[in-house]
């Protein structure tokens, strides 16, 4: 899932200032799993913004911000100087193209792809590079988890299993090593990897897919 963290409050009132008429759009999917922006913080936000003065505040959540689908019944609220969505930045953006003559704020901070490690603990899993290497790493993504993307590990700087430059990490490289020897499968890392090709990862702009089985 997409992991965010809200913004200070002082940084949201600052980008409101001069508003009076804010409608809150919350979003249902990843940032209320990680509990940045669904339903209940929407409320807390809302809150929060009343009693920093602003005369009306609204609320809406919708089931995917990031998915147009789900936008329609946000274009039947009007009467708002602004919209404040405490979705992704993908969310944040498709806000902006469906009301263009709007200022659209961002409440969060856009942060990693990651997973849930824990109550309160989210940490990064994937950095969307375009060319997936899991198969011969074990599942373990060098990219995002060894503190250099290192594709071909360790580095010297390893040690008992920790990483050299955060010791309260496991190094990537080491996890990696651990379970292909698990899995007999240690012969995986024979084979050097060859600089990536980042052109997958950024070609000239907005990465796009397009699958014509889909497509219309
Ligand atoms: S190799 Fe690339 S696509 Fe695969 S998990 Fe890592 S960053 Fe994500
Ligand atoms: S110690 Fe491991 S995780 Fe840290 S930078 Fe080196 S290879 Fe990457």
């Amino acid at each position: 899932m997409i992991v965010a963290e809200r913004k200070p409050l002082r940084e949201i009132t600052e980008m409101l200032q001069g508003k009076q008429r804010v409608l809150v759009v919350g979003c249902n999917t990843c940032v209320t799993i990680c509990m940045a922006g669904g339903r209940k913080e929407v409320a807390v936000l809302a809150s929060a913004l009343r009693l920093a003065g602003i005369e009306h505040v609204g609320e809406e959540t919708v089931e995917r911000q990031c998915d147009l689908e789900f936008l329609d019944p946000l274009t039947k609220l009007g009467g708002y100087d602004c919209l404040l969505s405490t979705a992704c930045g993908i969310g944040v953006q498709l806000l902006s193209d469906l009301f263009p003559n709007l200022p659209v704020y961002p409440a969060l901070n856009t942060t990693f792809l990651g997973v849930n490690e824990d109550l309160g603990l989210w940490s990064e899993r994937c950095q969307s590079c375009g060319d997936c290497v899991l198969d011969r790493t074990g599942g373990i993504c060098p990219i995002a988890r060894c503190s250099k993307s290192l594709l071909n590990g360790p580095c010297g700087g390893s040690q008992d299993g920790k990483c050299e430059v955060n010791g309260d990490v496991d190094c990537a490289w080491q996890l990696i090593y651990d379970r292909l020897e698990a899995r007999g499968e240690l012969d995986r890392l024979e084979t050097i990897f060859l600089p990536k090709d980042w052109s997958h990862s950024r070609d000239g702009g907005p990465r796009r897919i397009r699958r014509e089985d889909v497509a219309l």
